[in-house]
């Protein structure tokens, strides 16, 4: 069944949607399984000695790369009024713009991917075993022969800096193809880091491209292929189980009675799709997942919603792409993604580049957390929620960046929600 075709008129003049999946399957199914994410939680916690080792802040949970579960009932009044419509105290925060390393969910998929690619290298030359102490892969045989291979990746900003972080710890060569929204920040951070920065006037996609391209050409050189990369999808959906364990520490129950709501900002979907899979495969169908995404870079809303997966652009309906969400300027999304997705997102929504500002503000002044501004898209899912999710339901928005956003371009963001507020 496809949708109603003025959800399409109401897309192409960039007004805030929600669609709820006609086609979901009252239990889930994916093409990849457990075990599959089972193998990903095991390689993470092989490579965590290594990571405690060299990035200090992650020792103390033992070089495991992971962010808090926050309640924010105190979110519920400022919200109510916005939305002029009653909004529970039930509300959580998942810290990723806290994570190590990268201050952003791409800690999880980006560096996941890195960590494979890795082990994949140093077993076949034998240099690295299952059962080894993965430390002595910062010693001079292993980091002479990293050094000699090459790590590419195409970039909004927030994945090349997770990439480049690690890539350069581990002492690859690495190539960060990085598109027209990235913030200054960031690529100054990563020249610092010794990473190659090619920059584009272009959008995410035509970055992917060159990256791909130019990487292909080179046989010591390894494309992270964000729209493609099932290494991606799983180093995110190992999410899941470390969030249920502190929904249970946290007191939170998640079953018939007590469904879960979960808003996940989307980009070309790898993100919120892995922890979407994982999170299923977990709760079945007590948790209720949606993609938040700007209005003008809508491209899993129109992958689900038109049935044509990454047949389908946001340029297609006269979109721009152009958002303050950077690492949501994305107009095509993932067709592994979306495959995956069809029939097991809940739904998807749309949310203007202002009311972003506007929830950054809300957060710093109740909460005194500061996220970026892609982070906040969750929050605009709760006005078409909380009507019909019941008095026992959680809801939970998945905070996915922020935690490197230098403080005068925080002030900035601050400012403009300031404006927002006011009724601009
Ligand atoms: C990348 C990113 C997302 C979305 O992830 P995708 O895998 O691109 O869908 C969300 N928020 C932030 C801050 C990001 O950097």
């Amino acid at each position: 069944m496809k949708s109603d075709p003025d959800i399409f008129e109401l897309i192409r003049s960039a007004e805030p949607v929600f669609w709820q999946n006609p086609d979901l399957s009252q239990s889930p199914s994916f093409s990849l399984t457990a075990a599959d994410v089972e193998d990903a939680e095991a390689r993470l916690k092989r490579f965590a000695p290594w990571i405690a080792d060299r990035f200090p802040e992650t020792e103390p949970a033992g070089g495991i790369i992971e962010s808090p579960l926050t309640a924010i009932p105190q979110m519920a009044q400022p919200l109510s009024e916005k939305f002029a419509l009653p909004v529970g105290k039930n509300l959580w925060l998942k810290r990723d713009d806290s994570l190590p390393i990268s201050g952003s969910v791409k800690a999880r998929g980006g560096i996941y991917a890195v960590l494979k690619h890795t082990e994949d290298l140093l077993f076949e030359k034998k240099l690295l075993a299952p059962d080894s102490d993965y430390r002595t892969i910062s010693q001079e045989t292993i980091k002479a022969f990293l050094n000699g291979k090459k790590l590419a990746v195409g970039s909004t900003g927030n994945l090349g800096l997770s990439i480049g972080i690690m890539g350069a710890a581990l002492g690859y060569k690495t190539s960060v193809y990085i598109s027209r929204e990235a913030r200054q920040w960031k690529k100054d951070l990563l020249r610092a880091k010794g990473v190659r920065v090619v920059e584009s006037e272009q959008d995410y996609e035509a970055a992917v491209a060159a990256g791909r391209a130019d990487s292909a050409a080179d046989p010591d050189s390894r494309f992270i292929d964000d729209e493609r990369s099932v290494d991606l999808y799983l180093g995110y959906a190992a999410a899941a189980g470390r969030l249920k364990k502190q929904l249970d520490e946290a007191g939170v129950p998640v079953d018939d009675a007590h469904p879960l709501y979960v808003y996940l900002p989307c980009g070309v979907g790898g993100g919120p799709g892995g922890i979407t899979f994982g999170l299923k495969l977990i709760f079945g169908r007590n948790v209720r997942c949606y993609f938040a995404e700007p209005t003008q870079a809508p491209c899993m809303l129109l992958a689900m919603a038109s049935g044509k997966g990454s047949k389908v652009s946001a340029l297609d309906y006269g979109l721009t792409g152009i958002t303050a969400a950077d690492g949501l300027a994305v107009t095509r999304a993932s067709e592994l993604v979306w495959r995956e997705m069809r029939t097991n997102l809940d739904g998807c929504f749309t949310v203007r580049d202002g009311d972003l500002f506007v929830y950054l503000r809300m957060l710093s002044d109740v909460c005194g957390i500061r996220i970026e501004p892609s982070a906040c898209a969750g929050f605009a899912g709760l006005q078409y929620t909380a009507p019909d999710s019941g008095e026992n339901a959680a809801h939970l928005i998945w905070s996915t960046g922020g935690g490197m956003v230098p403080e005068e371009e925080m002030n900035r963001y601050l400012c403009e929600g300031m404006q927002g507020q006011s009724g601009r």
